[in-house]
């Protein structure tokens, strides 16, 4: 006769509501397109002058800043600005050399946003590697200027500057920088999925209404890529006790929110593992729903888990998007901010919810036969 373990009592895994709102917020933050420009600060002539250089930037790189500010206070007069591209806050010295010359000023501000394309993606977009300025024709001869020579992440921000200020310069000087940066300007299939004008004007109203509170943009920035490596940690913890404890379900549990938080933490780099990523967090999300099985983790946690999973997807995506559009319709930007901030949360809840439900039912019948063949075996 074959020995079976009992079935353990039904223990639901050990369940965190905050640290899954604060994954949700992040994940809808990191999949949904980017669409709200920088705030700016500044003189109204300054004003004017960013926005002259942001737009002769494609939207899915005019939106990589998140303010854009002027300041007095720099004393190194040789010093234009600096971005500091984790949060993608650019500030410009106002006493700069030169700085008064609207070209200049308008060039300035390029190089800057040059950084901001160079390095997206927060936290990630440090790791060596990963951004364009870290490898060839970035770093090498000829540069644009001397400045671009001192390092690979001023080359790129410098030949940015040029591509779009002196676009033939660049390409008889060095053809395969101009071709590199041509490429960063076409948008791909997310970019021009986003692109509606219901959420092009809500973005722009969103951004107005925190031109005032810049720290608010940094501040959700800050969030977002915490939650990530919250959501690392925890995971591997989970994960490394599960494998300690043997509860295969924990560790599954784990191992799904460390791949998730890999791919909310390399989204910008490459778009599609955003998406996986809010995949494994509903499929995780529906394992800590169940029961816990311990002694059979079988089919039916996985085709539940693949519901959730693609039921947060289309929540996360087509919900913020399809309700900015209606509230855009219904009542200007103000009904489209509304309509973005509550399809944003509730699509990716809702989502994984009726989609782990729905994958739950169709595995019901596994699961049955399951306890049957259990019970036949031990009634042998
Ligand atoms: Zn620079």
């Amino acid at each position: 006769m074959r020995k079976l373990h009992p079935v353990p009592p039904t223990r639901p895994l050990h369940r965190k509501p905050l640290g899954d709102a604060l994954e949700a917020v992040a994940a809808t933050q990191t999949v949904l397109p980017d669409f709200v420009p920088p705030s700016l600060s500044g003189r109204p002539a300054e004003v004017t002058l960013m926005k002259e250089a942001l737009q002769q930037l494609p939207a899915h790189q005019a939106v990589l800043p998140t303010s854009i500010s002027v300041q007095n206070s720099f004393e190194n007069l040789n010093v234009m600005g600096y971005n500091r591209t984790a949060l993608g806050e650019v500030v410009m010295n106002r006493s700069g050399w030169g700085m008064h010359d609207p070209t200049n000023f308008r060039g300035n501000v390029l190089q800057e946003i040059g950084h901001s394309v160079d390095m997206q993606g927060g936290l990630a977009g440090s790791i060596p590697g990963l951004h364009p300025s870290n490898s060839a024709p970035f770093g090498q001869d000829p540069f644009v200027s001397d400045y671009a020579a001192t390092q690979p992440a001023e080359d790129f921000a410098e030949s940015f500057r040029v591509f779009h200020q002196n676009p033939d310069q660049l390409r008889q000087l060095n053809p395969e920088k101009y071709s590199a940066l041509q490429d960063l300007e076409k948008p791909n299939f997310w970019h021009q999925w986003g692109d509606h004008p219901a959420l092009r004007e809500t973005g722009r109203f969103i951004s107005q209404q925190i031109s005032e509170f810049p720290w608010l943009r940094s501040g959700l920035e800050v969030f977002r890529q915490a939650s990530i490596l919250l959501t690392l940690t925890g995971s591997v913890r989970e994960l490394t006790e599960g494998l300690k404890h043997d509860r295969p379900l924990q560790a599954l549990a784990g191992g799904l929110g460390c791949a998730a938080g890999l791919g909310l933490a390399l989204t910008y780099q490459a778009p599609l593992l955003g998406l996986a990523a809010v995949a494994l967090l509903g499929a995780r999300q529906e394992l800590n729903r169940q029961p816990d099985q311990e002694a059979n983790l079988s089919v039916q946690a996985v085709v539940a888990a693949a519901g959730a999973g693609a039921g947060a997807l289309v929540g996360a995506t087509v919900a913020p998007l399809g309700l900015t559009e209606l509230g855009y319709t219904l009542a200007g930007p103000i009904g489209g901010s509304l309509g973005l901030v509550v399809g944003g949360l509730a699509g990716t809840y809702l989502g994984s919810r009726w989609g782990g439900e729905l994958g739950r039912g169709l595995a019901a019948n596994s699961k049955d036969s399951t306890e049957a063949e259990l019970r036949t075996a031990q009634a042998a």
